[in-house]
């Protein structure tokens, strides 16, 4: 396939549905990593047109979301100082932290910008010699080349009033951590088809080795996540554990050497708290010892900031696949994308912006082909409620 309207073609998913219902022959839970994958799931209904054997759990792939609550207050701490001009991608802007958001502190006059890249932080820093420039540097292994690019950059010009306040993640860490914790109910993956752009898809296989769980990466459009769950559902059939590439016009097995390099010269791997999942060993990057000049958790001392999770909000247990958003009282109702209480409610990237995006929390008003009006609703996540086949 060449094209991208090849990737929704509603006869190809019809076919690829089918192939899926004559593979599986008991249930399977699967997980989708990436936050990007889970809209399109929501958006095309494809949960909707597996078969009742098959349920898709969403992941912990949404970089904002799982951006510590704490780092949420030691930016806000930051961006609240008269000599700090605070940038961020425009997601973060409206995240919850214990003193609010970012946007309510612009709006109470502290200068906090939206940049589309952080090497505008770099230029902002250069154009300002006499105002402190931080960027948040967030994200998944997909972001971290920019960010590191950033730094890199800054050291370059001798930026001394640049700095970044780092809450790096790694996907593999989080898989490993929900296959260990005691609840986890996955089977299989559809890995992170973006961050596999940047880190190749060599670090997945002794995941799958040591859990016995296949790993599919998969792309972003709907024939691309319905072959990778056929592909992740004859792998549990046959009882392999195998990393495959269903990614592979825009994946190397090997990743991006250039921008693994990069990577690597500035950063280092370390511990990170993850938001609703709690602290993952050696699941995160922090400056090496050569950049941490331009470290501003150091710069502004924050690091003494430590925040409790609010235990209304059960994103945990959505991020690590245990429960859906329509199974959380707030939902659609006290959390909406204009009032949220939680992050996956705020990044367009959550699990439960999705749900809300795609209408899921009211009734459909046209039944789905294939279930009848009371099942539709009903919970359209549980097996009962699914179209039964082609
Ligand atoms: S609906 Fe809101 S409160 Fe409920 S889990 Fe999602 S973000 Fe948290």
């Amino acid at each position: 396939m060449k094209y991208l309207d090849e990737y929704r073609d509603g006869a190809a998913a019809r076919k690829l549905a089918a192939a899926i219902a004559r593979a599986a022959t008991r249930p399977w839970t699967i997980m989708e990593v990436c936050g990007g994958q889970t809209h399109t799931i929501v958006k095309y209904g494809i949960d909707r047109i597996l078969p009742r054997e098959i349920e898709l759990v969403h992941g912990p792939g949404c970089p904002v979301c799982v951006t510590s609550l704490e780092m949420i207050d030691r930016a806000h701490a930051i961006a609240a100082r008269p000599d700090v001009v605070f940038c961020s991608y425009g997601d973060m802007l409206r995240v919850p932290g214990s003193r609010g958001d970012l946007l309510a502190l612009k709006a109470r006059g502290s200068d906090v910008r939206i940049v589309y890249s952080p090497l505008d932080a770099v230029n902002l820093a250069a154009a300002n010699p006499a105002k402190q420039v931080v960027f948040f540097a967030i994200g998944f292994e997909t972001t971290a080349p920019a960010n590191a690019m950033a730094v890199w950059q800054a050291r370059k010009r001798r930026l001394a009033n640049f700095s970044v306040l780092v809450s790096q993640v790694l996907v593999p860490p989080a898989m490993a951590a929900i296959l260990r914790s005691p609840d986890n109910r996955v089977q299989g993956f559809l890995g992170p088809g973006h961050v596999c752009t940047v880190a190749g898809c060599t670090e997945y296989e002794p995941i799958a080795n040591r859990f016995h769980v296949p790993i599919v990466v998969t792309g972003f459009e709907p024939v691309d996540l319905l072959e990778g769950v056929l592909r992740v559902v004859r792998q549990l059939e046959q009882g392999r554990a195998d990393v495959e590439n269903q990614y592979s016009r825009a994946v190397q097995t090997q990743g991006n050497a250039a921008a693994r390099a990069l990577i690597e010269d500035v950063f280092e791997v370390c511990d990170r708290n993850w938001r609703g999942i709690g602290p993952i060993p050696m699941s995160g990057y922090k400056l090496r010892a050569a950049y941490r000049d331009h470290d501003a958790e150091t710069r502004f001392d924050v690091s003494y900031i430590k925040t409790q999770e609010s235990s209304a909000c059960i994103s945990g247990a959505i991020l690590k696949g245990l429960k859906k958003p329509h199974h959380c009282p707030a939902f659609g109702t006290d959390c909406t994308p204009q009032n949220p209480l939680g992050a996956t409610m705020v990044s367009s990237e959550g699990a439960c912006a999705a749900y809300y995006a795609h209408g899921r929390h009211r009734a459909p008003i046209v039944p789905l082909e294939g279930l009848s009006p009371a099942a539709s609703n009903q919970d359209l996540s549980s097996p009962s409620a699914r179209w039964k086949g082609p």
